[in-house]
């Protein structure tokens, strides 16, 4: 049955990172850039629900196409690790079925969602990390593999030297992190047979060490789908997972009976800053309702809503 005889309502939203975004110091010509890169991805996710693909389909086609881009923090563009290297983490669920696949500290998987969703289909487990990862993907023929430089890029490199700099004139105040982030990606999409679908993907946080891994690729923490309503965060990794800040949107729906936005707002704008954390999340239900929270300034952000109307937006106030 195609999409269309189907006649389901079809949503996506997609996020390419919170954190302190101010207005005016991106400059004109890469706020545009951003804005042109979240609509080329609207369009491909939309195209791909649009001719009866599945939300788990497009939310991979989406994140897929946000890794290649490299204004953002996750597959070319990543941020790099202590030692000037990059670790990716990705993580993607199926509502319909709950089924998930993530990795974590992969460093030569060009596209880490693409991986994740191989774990998923295609092997007994659901989280694989470093090298066992590497050698799951040398047996999966549709994983592009790349070097670790491929990665780099020069804006990045500067953020690693500025986090280096801030440390060594006082490693207490390198231990705030608020807001230290963005450009981690993802995407929530509504099908026409009415399931929905997360993914998410990022480098992590810049100058991380010790194989430190965020909350992205932990399904319940960055990502969650279930037969109601799906999510991806973005933010302070540590807060998201101390939070399960994921599941905890889910589960205020599951089983209070709240609105996703109710959902999404009491844990984004409540229990993650009570904790110290900060970031942000994109949220999608069955009935098509979206729910865009954030705490900090900025969150790239882009959605279509089962009308048809859509938009993408970079800054907390419009
Ligand atoms: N949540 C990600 C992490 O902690 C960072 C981000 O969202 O930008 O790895």
């Amino acid at each position: 049955m195609s999409a269309r005889q189907l006649r389901k309502p079809l949503a996506l939203a997609i996020h390419g990172g919170a954190g302190v975004i101010e207005r005016n110091a991106l400059g004109a010509d890469v706020e545009r850039a951003i804005l042109a890169d979240l609509e080329r991805v609207l369009d491909a996710g939309h195209a791909v629900l649009a001719t009866g693909g599945t939300a788990l389909d497009a939310v991979e086609a989406a994140v897929s196409m946000l890794e290649d881009m490299p204004s953002f923090n996750a597959g070319r563009g990543s941020v790099f690790t202590a030692d000037g290297r990059h670790e990716l983490d990705a993580s993607i669920m199926d509502g319909h079925g709950r089924r998930a696949g993530a990795v974590a500290g992969v460093s030569t998987v060009r596209n880490p969602v693409r991986l994740a969703r191989r774990v998923l289909e295609d092997s007994p487990h659901v989280f694989l990390i470093g090298e066992g990862a590497e050698q799951f993907a040398d047996t999966q023929p549709g994983i592009e593999r790349v070097s670790n430089d491929w990665f780099d890029t020069e804006v990045r490199r500067e953020q690693l030297r500025q986090a280096q700099q801030r440390e060594q004139a006082a490693w207490h105040a390198s231990q705030d992190l608020r807001g230290q982030y963005f450009g981690t990606v993802g995407a929530v999409a509504l099908d026409a047979y009415g399931h929905v679908a997360a993914a998410t993907s990022t480098g992590g946080m810049t100058n991380k060490r010790w194989g430190r891994v965020g909350d992205s690729p932990l399904i319940g923490a960055g990502t969650w789908a279930d037969a109601r309503c799906a999510i991806s965060c973005t933010g302070w990794g540590e807060y998201y997972i101390r939070n399960a800040v994921a599941h905890d949107i889910a589960a205020r729906v599951a089983y209070r009976g709240d609105r996703l936005q109710a959902a999404a707002e009491d844990v984004i704008l409540g229990e993650v800053p009570a904790h110290g954390g900060d970031g942000g999340v994109i949220a999608l239900d069955r009935d098509g309702n979206l729910a865009l929270v954030l705490n900090t300034t900025g969150m790239y952000r882009g959605w279509v809503r089962p009308d048809g109307s859509r938009g993408t937006a970079i800054y907390q106030e419009p």
